[in-house]
């Protein structure tokens, strides 16, 4: 693979310079527009545009014609490259998602929702505080579970029902793990879906969307020799696409660019050959009803078998409810929790079937495509909570 950066005036010029250099089947990654020369304060300075293209060798050209076999090493190195990418976009993103909160005044859900959330957290107090005298084995794990930001009344029923059936507890015994997991058990809801027909990813910016569809497309491509293809209206993004295109052509699965919900009509009506169709879309501000009212439209439009919102779980409570309201609009049938490498914080296991009544279908525990996946399981995921749970009990 042969990666080249071009500075120009115009991407028109940059198109040029790519076809001779690298030829025909070069891929732009991306195209930022950079400052250059002037004096003080950047005074009489031209705009340039930096462009990244790609294109894969002549042997790998060759080797992925046959069926397909890609090496995980291209993945890794497409990976550093569109690392660097995306964190100019997740910048990007973040300053844009701050403007959207500050003009939006919505914020009379958010302010009711804290409410909501402070009583809730008075009722806490009442049952783990003085007034009750909780025992102090119990209050441990009720004080263990708020650290891992676990829904406060999840947290008061369980003490309720530790009181009721054990007076206190011993968190060192053994026996009490096994008592904790088949008491929040029923709590963590998870579904091992069949991956067929149309399925689309949803959620806001950043929190894996296109990472994750990556991974398991090359899972059922590259494991289960299923016939997949990607769409993607993720158009918004520069390069977006591009990215998704790259890793495509990596897995010789075929892709298609959509603009509209029209236009994704005509192409998924073109594919109907696909054992799945695995749909990305831009990533929505939960604050922006137009983004929100954009993303329906294209989901009414699709009519998916599945839809996957995708939830960061390093994301506040208070916004993870705001996320499951406002895309509940939208239709989702399954979660799947992100980065979950990336927080000690085991609350949104909880937390997510329980406010929204979806089942998790998949976790991701890191960057690598296609490695950091599972299916979730909810006997798996109880013990790995109950476990942390109880290991902050145990040594705070
Ligand atoms: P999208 O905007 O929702 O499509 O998000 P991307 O797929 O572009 O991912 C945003 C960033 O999160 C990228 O840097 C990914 O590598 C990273 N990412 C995705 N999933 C995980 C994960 O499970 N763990 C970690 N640590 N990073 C992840």
């Amino acid at each position: 693979m042969k990666v080249k950066k071009y500075l120009v005036r115009d991407v028109a010029e940059a198109m040029k310079m790519i076809k001779e250099d690298l030829g025909d089947n070069a891929v732009i990654l991306s195209t930022r527009k950079v400052k250059k020369g002037g004096w003080f304060f950047g005074l009489g300075a031209k705009t340039f545009f930096e462009v990244t293209a790609v294109v894969e060798d002549e042997n790998h050209k060759k080797q992925s014609e046959k069926p397909k076999r890609i090496g995980r090493e291209d993945i890794y190195k497409l990976q550093e490259i569109l690392e660097k990418n995306r964190q100019e976009r997740l910048q990007k993103a973040i300053t844009e998602s701050k403007a959207i909160q500050a003009s939006n005044n919505s914020n009379v859900t958010d302010e009711m929702e804290k409410i909501k959330e402070m009583i809730s957290e008075l009722k806490m107090m009442v049952i783990s505080g003085k007034t009750t005298n909780i025992p102090p084995g119990i209050e441990k794990i009720a004080k263990s579970m708020q650290i891992h930001e676990i829904d406060n009344e999840v947290t008061s029923k369980l003490v309720e029902f530790l009181r009721m059936n054990y007076g206190d507890i011993d968190i060192n015994n053994e026996e009490i793990e096994y008592k904790l997991i088949d008491y929040l058990r029923p709590y963590i809801k998870t579904e091992e879906v069949s991956l067929e027909g149309r399925i689309i990813f949803v959620g806001p910016t950043g929190v894996g969307k296109t990472t994750t569809l990556a991974k398991i497309a090359a899972r059922l491509a590259l494991e289960e020799k299923k016939r997949i293809a990607i769409l993607t209206l993720d158009t918004y993004r520069i390069a977006a696409a591009e990215q998704l295109k790259t890793y495509a052509s990596i897995m010789n699965i075929p892709i298609r660019v959509a603009y509209t919900p029209q236009e994704a009509r005509m192409h998924l009506n073109a594919m109907i050959d696909y054992d799945a169709i695995l749909i990305d879309t831009a990533g929505r501000s939960q604050k922006n009803d137009l983004q929100m009212r954009e993303l329906k439209a294209i989901v009414d439009t699709v009519i998916p078998e599945k839809v996957f919102l995708v939830v960061s779980m390093t994301a506040r409570f208070l916004d993870i409810k705001d996320i499951l309201r406002k895309f509940k609009e939208v239709g989702p049938t399954h979660v799947i929790l992100t980065k979950l490498d990336e927080t000690n914080a085991m609350g949104p296991i909880i937390n997510v079937p329980y406010t929204s009544n979806l089942p998790i279908s998949f976790i991701t525990n890191g960057q690598r495509v296609p490695e950091d996946i599972f299916v979730a399981n909810t006997f798996e995921l109880t013990k790995m909570v109950v476990k942390e749970v109880l290991n902050y009990a145990r040594t705070s």
